[in-house]
C-alpha cells in the first residue's frame, strides 16, 4: 500500500510540475513517519523514498538505530521537523542530516555549539510562523531577516532555507498566501547582495496542500498521510 501511495503521490507531483514547467526531480519528498512502524518506513525506502522526517528526537533515535542497516547501501537522510528543545540538541545533531525546525537564534546557537563538539556542520532550515498563530512555533516573518543575519555567522551551522506550516484548513487554496509569504521572504534574503545569505530550500506543503506548495515554489514537501495511510 505504501508503494502504491508513493507512485500515486509522484504522479500528482509530476502533473503539477508539468503545468508549471518544473522538473519533478528537483522536489524532495520527505516522508514524515512519526508514529509509523519501522516496517512501514522500510516499505517507503524500498519504493524509492530517501528522506525521512520525524518530529520527536527520542522516537527518531530509536528508528535511526533500528533502520540504519535495514536496507543496505541505501543512505537515508533524516529530517527533524518538530519543535526541538534545547536539551535535545545534543542528540539531534548526532542523527539528523537536516534540522528543519529552527525557531530561535538561541536554538541555532545551541546547535552550533553541539555540532562543533562532534566536528559537524549541521544543515538547518529556519521555521517561519507565516500564519501568526499563537499555538505554532516559528520565527515571526518580520524578525526572520535579522535572525538569519545572526545565524549565518555561526560556524558549525549551514542555513539552507526556510520552512513553514500553513494553518489547518478545508481548502488547500487557503494555504497559498502563507507559502507565497515564505517564498517572498527567501527571495528577499537572496536579494541581499552579500552572497553568504543565499538560501534555496523552501520546505512547505503537506498531504492536504502540497500541490499548492509546488505551485508556490516548494523544494521540499513533508508528506505523512498520503504515504502511510
Ligand atoms: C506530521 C507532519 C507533517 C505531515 O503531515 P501530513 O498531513 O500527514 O502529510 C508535515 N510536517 C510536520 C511538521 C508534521 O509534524
Amino acid at each position: 500500500m505504501v508503494k502504491a501511495n508513493i507512485l500515486k503521490l509522484k504522479e500528482r507531483i509530476s502533473y503539477i510540475c508539468s503545468k508549471i514547467n518544473q522538473d519533478p526531480s528537483s522536489i524532495t519528498i520527505v516522508a514524515v513517519s512519526k508514529g509509523r512502524a519501522p516496517s512501514q518506513i522500510e516499505e517507503a525506502l524500498v519504493a524509492g523514498i530517501t528522506d525521512i522526517g520525524e518530529n520527536k528526537v527520542q522516537e527518531a533515535i530509536a528508528k535511526y538505530n533500528d533502520m540504519r542497516y535495514a536496507i543496505c547501501d541505501m543512505p537515508i537522510r533524516w529530517h527533524m521537523v518538530g519543535h526541538l528543545q534545547t536539551n535535545k540538541v545534543k542528540d539531534a545533531v548526532r542523527i539528523f542530516d537536516l534540522i528543519q525546525s529552527v525557531d530561535s537564534i538561541r536554538l541555532a546557537q545551541e546547535i552550533d555549539k553541539q555540532a562543533a563538539k562532534i566536528n559537524k556542520i549541521q544543515d538547518i532550515l529556519i521555521e517561519v510562523k507565516t500564519s501568526g498563530e499563537a499555538t505554532k512555533f516559528g520565527l515571526d516573518p518580520r524578525a526572520a531577516v535579522d535572525a538569519i543575519k545572526e545565524i549565518i555567522k555561526l560556524k558549525n551551522v549551514n542555513l539552507k532555507g526556510l520552512m513553514t506550516i500553513a494553518p489547518l484548513a478545508d481548502n488547500p487554496e487557503m494555504s497559498r498566501p502563507y507559502f507565497r509569504m515564505l517564498r517572498k521572504l527567501r527571495d528577499g534574503v537572496n536579494a541581499i547582495s552579500d552572497k553568504r545569505y543565499a538560501i534555496s530550500e523552501l520546505s512547505m506543503g503537506m498531504t492536504d496542500d502540497f500541490e499548492v506548495a509546488i505551485e508556490e515554489g516548494a523544494t521540499m514537501l513533508r508528506i505523512g498521510r498520503a504515504i502511510f495511510e
